[in-house]
């Protein structure tokens, strides 16, 4: 069989670590998907011309003009692997209506961008495959899709970026402050320099967005999501969380209730007894409940160029395997049949229910803690657990813990409102979610 010809559109890291995968597994590969896969051409920028010649052993035609590569011949697959929206969008839609797949690890377009991708790909008839685009190296795309395609799955919940969670690794595990662990994952090439997407939790937002589109057959809504990232915890809380028998993570969660569906990314609590909550330093993992198989969990390597770049390979063998298919008969993008794809509710976070962790710095003195609990029984909210940190030297208020058991996010709210205006409590009260993640 002829070969497949790759195009590929930016070579930093992932492009760079595909390229690597193909050249060195070449023949192990052909083998798999009947035919052998060749990076014919790649789009850089000017001043990366020469650093990608010797890369390259000069086997692969350099262009500084992606719009060239993407038109070309002897191109069949266009790989778009230089991420931000534009001109990423206009390349990878072109390719498609030029009836040539596309394979991409751009998880900020397609969460943006990705119902009009699929429609103009279902529309010519090709495919777009986008593994690589959650969770690195895991192929929890693949797992979703097709693995599980028999269960109604019920929930998931994943640690779905490496940079925060090495952040809260090292809070944990040092004892640091937020910013201290910010720096050092910078120092180690962790963070990039501008961290916001990472640590305000977008990115971790743009990929549950993904991984809910194809667990429940809804539309990829990421601007319906609920996002918190973890620049506000403070190691306070990661070591009372500790005294209870928690970890923090900042964990992206999709849920189907019978209201509507919950689509949240926050800092959460959860029994350290999990494996997931074990899952430390720049590494990801998924947890699926589908109600035939019950919980399944998925670990690996979230990021880096040979990690990212073997599912961006698994996506080209899907494709060379499925060249000249009818449309038709492969696996749908969003993992169900399109017309099938239903706009199900997002429920906003005040109706989301889960439980709650609550510190409070309350006035040593007899009586607080009965107005504090008589406002949550008000609110129907019960507490599960208590702590309470004897004041230090000197100081009047002492740090007071508390874990609730499931109440719905508004009644949270109003009870913090309360307690916040008692003359007893220093606002703000702490509030973090806690999930147990069973089943
Ligand atoms: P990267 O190292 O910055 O590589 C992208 C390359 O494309 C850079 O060399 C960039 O050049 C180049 N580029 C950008 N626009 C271009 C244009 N118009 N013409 C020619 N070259 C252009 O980024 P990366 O880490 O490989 O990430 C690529 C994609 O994979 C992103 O969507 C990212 O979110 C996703 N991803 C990355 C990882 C990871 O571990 N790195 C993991 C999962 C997904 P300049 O730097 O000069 O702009």
């Amino acid at each position: 069989m002829t070969p497949i010809r790759v195009g590929l559109l930016g070579l930093g890291i992932v492009g760079g670590g595909t390229w690597q995968i193909l050249e060195r597994n070449r023949e192990e590969i052909a083998r798999r998907a009947g035919r052998e896969i060749v990076v014919t051409r790649a789009a850089v920028r000017p001043q990366d011309l020469e650093r990608a010649a010797l890369k390259t052993g000069g086997r692969i035609q350099l262009s500084t003009d992606p719009l060239q590569v993407v038109e070309a011949g002897d191109v069949d697959v266009v790989v778009e692997l230089m991420g931000g929206y534009e001109p990423a969008k206009t390349l990878v839609l072109h390719a498609l209506e030029l009836g040539k797949p596309v394979v991409t690890a751009n998880k900020a377009l397609l969460a943006l961008h990705g119902n009009e991708i699929f429609a103009t790909a279902l529309q010519h008839g090709v495919m777009v495959g986008f593994e690589a685009a959650v969770a690195g190296g895991i192929p929890i795309i693949k797992a979703l899709r097709e693995g599980l395609t028999a269960n109604r799955i019920q929930w998931l919940a994943g640690i779905i970026n490496g940079t925060s969670n090495f952040i809260l690794t090292q809070m944990r595990d040092q004892g640091m402050g937020f910013s201290e662990a910010l720096q050092q994952a910078q120092a180690l090439g962790y963070a990039e320099a501008d961290p916001t997407f990472d640590v305000e939790g977008v990115d971790a937002a743009h990929k549950l967005s993904l991984l809910a589109a194809i667990a429940f057959g809804i539309p990829v809504q990421f601007e319906r999501a609920h996002v918190e990232g973890i620049t506000k915890l403070t190691a306070e809380d990661i070591r009372y969380a500790e005294e209870l028998g928690y970890r923090i993570k900042l964990l992206g969660i999709a849920k189907r209730t019978a209201r509507g569906i919950e689509l949240r990314v926050h800092p959460t609590l959860i029994p350290e007894r999990r494996l997931i909550a074990n899952v430390d330093g720049v590494m990801n993992a998924v947890l699926v409940h589908g109600d035939a198989v019950g919980s399944t969990l998925y670990y690996g390597a979230g990021a880096g160029a040979e990690p990212t770049g073997s599912a961006v390979v698994a996506d080209l063998v899907d494709i060379a395997r499925m060249t000249g298919s009818d449309p038709g008969h492969r696996v749908p993008h969003l993992a169900f049949q399109p017309d099938q794809v239903r706009n199900e509710v997002v429920l906003p976070v005040a109706e989301i229910e889960t439980a709650y962790y609550l510190r409070l710095r309350a006035t040593d003195r007899p009586g607080v803690l009965a107005e504090v609990t008589r406002i949550l029984a008000q609110q129907n909210i019960s507490i599960e657990a208590m702590l309470q940190k004897e004041p230090a030297a000197g100081e009047e208020r002492v740090d007071v813990i508390m874990l609730t058991h499931v109440a719905q996010e508004r009644a949270i709210d109003a009870a913090i409102a309360e307690i916040e205006s008692l003359e007893s409590i220093a606002a703000p009260v702490v509030r973090l979610r806690l999930e147990t993640l069973s089943s």
